[in-house]
């Protein structure tokens, strides 16, 4: 049997971990909420995450 490894973020278990903290796009992450490994859908989600923020940003300097 395989150890179960849990994702950071939502704490459930899963067969595949993401390692963010070699991912320089999500080093804020790591450093603000402590993730270290989290699973496919919470690693989309902070990508998501990213993009909306990146978007703002970008609204903000053309306002
Ligand atoms: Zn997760």
């Amino acid at each position: 049997m395989p150890t179960r490894a849990f994702c950071d973020c939502c704490d459930e278990p899963t067969r595949q971990l993401f390692d963010i903290t070699r991912i320089p796009e999500l080093a804020s992450v790591v450093r603000q909420f402590g993730y270290r490994a989290v699973c496919q859908a919470c690693y989309d989600n902070l990508f998501e995450e990213l993009e909306r923020e990146r978007e703002r940003e970008e609204e903000d300097v053309d306002a």
